[in-house]
C-alpha cells in the first residue's frame, strides 16, 4: 500500500506505551519476547522491541491513538496458533505487538437467549466450556482449541470440524467490539439476529487477519447442546464412493449429520507409526477412510419413543452403504470413550506429519463434489514436480475443504524438499483456481499467501479490499504486509 514509511518506536513512545499497560505487562527482553515471536510451524521468527499486554478495551484504545499519532505499526496477537504467518511481525523489528491474552472475561451469558459477550482473549476451549455449563453448545471446534482465542478465531474466520452443521465463525458471531486504527471504539454487541440498518460493519472485521482494527469482545451464538452423539469409522473403497456416501448421509440424516471428516490410508499408516497404541477402529485396509458423526438433541433413553426413525437411519445408511459398495468395512462407537479414540485420529493427523520429514502445506477448497478430480489431478501433478513426495489428503469433505499435505519422499533432504514450497503451492494453486476453488478455505492469508492472493483474486475484489483498507486505517499500522 502506498503510505509514507512508518516509524519504529522511539524510546519516547515506547514510554508512553509502557505506561499505558504497566511495567508488569510490557515484555521488552529478547527471551520474554520469544513466544510472542515464533508460530507454530517455525516458518517465521519475527522481532520487536516491545509486546504489550493489554487489561481492557480502553487500554487497547489509548494504545491505538498513540501508535497511529506516532505512526507505528501494531501487529495483533492471540493464541498464535495461526498458520499463515499473520500474528507475528516482521523481522525489521519495527513493529509493537499487541497480546490479547488478558482481555479474557466472559461478560455475559444468556443460556435462554442463546448468546454470550466473550472478550477476545477468552480461549475457545473456555467459550465451548462455558457454554456447557449453561448446558449450551458453541459449536466451534478445532484441534487448536485449548489455545487458540475467540478474537483470533474471528479475526481468521476460523472453521474447524463444525462448520458442516452450523457454519465457520462468520454465522457464529452476532456483533462485534472493534478498536479501530485511531484509537476509537465501534461496539456493536447487541444479539440479533435481524438488523438491517446499513452496511454490516461488525463483518468487514471477520477474516481481516488483524488489518482493519482489534477485536476486543464478541457476541456468540449459542445452540441446544446434543444430548448424544453416533460415530462412524468408515472405510472406503474410493474417493468417488465417498462423495456418493456424503450425498446419500446429507440426505437421509439431513441437520443431524454433524461431522464427515475423511483422510487417506497414509495418514492411518503415519499414525499408527509414530503414535503408541493408536490404531484403526476398521479391520480392512482400505485407501480412504471416514470418520462421520451425527448428534442427537433428545435423551438417549427417550430417543426410541421420540424419534425411532433416526436411530435407524445411521444404521441404515452404513449398511446401504456396504451393500452398494460404498464401503468395505464399518466401525460404530460403542461408548464415549471409543467415540475420543476415533476422533483422536483425526486430530493428531496435523501433528504426525512432523515426524515423517517436511510437509508442504495447502489449504484449499473446491466444490464437494469435484474433490475426487481436484485430488488425483493434484496427485499426478505432484508426482510429475516431485517424484516420491507423499499426498496426505485429508480434511472436512463436506465443506470441500482438504488440506492437501505433501510429506516429503523418504529419505529425502528435510530442507530442500522445503525449499520448494513456494513452487509446489504455485502449481497446487494453479489447479485450485482452474477448477472453482479457493487457496485458502479456513487459514487466511497473513503472510504465506499475500502475493499469491494478488494472482488468484478477481482485481476489483482486491481494489475494493484496499480501499477499505485505506478508509479504515488511512496510516496503515494495522498489520501492515498481511493479506495486502
Ligand atoms: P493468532 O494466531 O494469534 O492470530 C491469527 C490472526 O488473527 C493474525 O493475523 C492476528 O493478527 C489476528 N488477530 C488475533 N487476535 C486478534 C484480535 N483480537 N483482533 C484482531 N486481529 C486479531 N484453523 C481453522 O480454521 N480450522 C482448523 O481446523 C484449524 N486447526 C488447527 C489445528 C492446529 C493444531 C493449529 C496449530 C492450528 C489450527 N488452525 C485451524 C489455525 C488457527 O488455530 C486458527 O486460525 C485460529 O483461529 C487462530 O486463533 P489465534 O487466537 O491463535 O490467533
Amino acid at each position: 500500500m502506498d503510505h509514507p514509511p512508518l516509524n519504529a518506536p522511539s524510546s519516547e513512545a515506547i514510554a508512553r506505551l509502557v505506561k499505558i499497560v504497566g511495567q508488569a505487562n510490557a515484555i521488552t527482553e529478547a527471551a520474554d519476547q520469544a513466544p510472542y515471536l515464533t508460530e507454530w510451524r517455525d516458518r517465521y521468527v519475527g522481532r520487536t522491541s516491545l509486546v504489550l499486554r493489554p487489561g481492557s478495551t480502553d487500554e487497547v484504545s489509548q494504545i491505538l491513538k498513540v501508535a497511529n499519532t506516532e505512526r507505528i505499526a501494531v501487529v495483533p496477537q492471540g493464541g498464535n496458533t495461526g498458520l499463515v504467518g499473520g500474528q507475528i511481525p516482521f523481522e525489521t523489528g519495527k513493529e509493537v505487538v499487541i497480546s490479547l491474552s488478558r482481555l479474557n472475561r466472559i461478560r455475559h451469558v444468556d443460556s435462554g437467549g442463546d448468546h454470550m459477550v466473550c472478550e477476545a482473549g477468552v480461549t475457545l476451549a473456555q467459550a465451548q466450556a462455558t457454554a456447557d455449563e449453561t448446558n449450551r453448545l458453541f459449536p466451534l471446534s478445532l484441534a487448536s482449541e485449548g489455545t487458540c482465542q475467540i478474537g483470533g478465531n474471528i479475526a481468521t474466520n476460523a472453521g474447524g470440524t463444525g462448520v458442516l452443521a452450523y457454519g465457520n465463525t462468520r454465522q457464529l458471531t452476532l456483533g462485534l467490539e472493534i478498536v479501530l486504527a485511531d484509537g476509537s471504539v465501534l461496539t456493536n454487541l447487541k444479539p440479533l439476529k435481524k438488523d438491517n440498518t446499513g452496511y454490516d460493519l461488525s463483518n468487514l472485521f471477520i477474516g481481516s487477519e488483524g488489518t482493519l482494527g482489534i477485536i476486543t469482545a464478541a457476541t456468540l451464538k449459542l445452540f441446544p447442546k446434543p444430548l448424544w452423539h453416533e460415530t462412524a469409522f468408515v472405510a472406503c473403497p474410493s474417493l468417488e464412493a465417498i462423495a456418493k456416501l456424503y450425498q446419500a448421509a446429507s440426505t437421509s440424516l439431513a441437520q443431524q449429520l454433524t461431522a464427515f471428516e475423511f483422510l487417506p490410508t497414509r495418514a492411518i499408516q503415519f499414525l499408527e507409526k509414530h503414535v503408541e497404541k493408536i490404531r484403526a477402529p476398521v479391520e480392512t485396509t482400505s485407501p480412504w477412510y471416514v470418520l462421520l458423526e451425527i448428534s442427537h438433541l433428545s435423551d438417549p433413553a427417550t430417543q426410541s419413543q421420540e424419534t425411532p426413525e433416526t436411530a435407524s437411519a445411521f444404521e441404515t445408511l452404513l449398511a446401504d452403504a456396504i451393500d452398494q459398495r460404498l464401503a468395505d468395512d464399518v466401525a460404530i462407537a460403542a461408548s464415549q470413550s471409543q467415540q475420543k479414540d476415533f476422533w483422536q485420529l483425526r486430530e493428531l493427523l496435523s501433528e504426525v506429519q512432523k515426524f515423517e520429514g517436511g510437509s508442504i502445506k495447502h489449504d484449499i477448497s473446491v466444490p464437494v463434489h469435484a474433490i475426487p478430480e481436484f485430488i488425483s489431478r493434484g496427485n499426478a501433478l505432484i508426482e510429475k514436480l516431485c517424484p516420491g513426495a507423499r499426498p496426505v489428503p485429508f480434511g472436512h469433505f463436506g465443506d470441500g475443504n482438504v488440506h492437501y499435505n505433501i510429506s516429503q519422499p523418504a529419505n529425502a533432504d528435510k530442507s530442500a524438499f522445503l525449499d520448494r514450497w513456494e513452487e509446489v503451492n504455485a502449481a497446487v494453486h494453479a489447479l485450485v483456481t482452474e477448477m472453482g476453488g479457493s487457496i485458502s478455505a479456513e487459514h487466511g492469508i497473513g503472510r504465506m499467501k499475500r502475493e499469491e492472493l494478488v494472482e488468484h483474486k478477481d482485481p476489483i475484489a482486491l481494489h475494493t479490499m484496499r480501499a477499505i483498507k485505506n478508509a479504515l486505517d488511512p496510516v496503515g499500522i494495522m498489520n501492515p504486509g498481511k493479506v495486502l
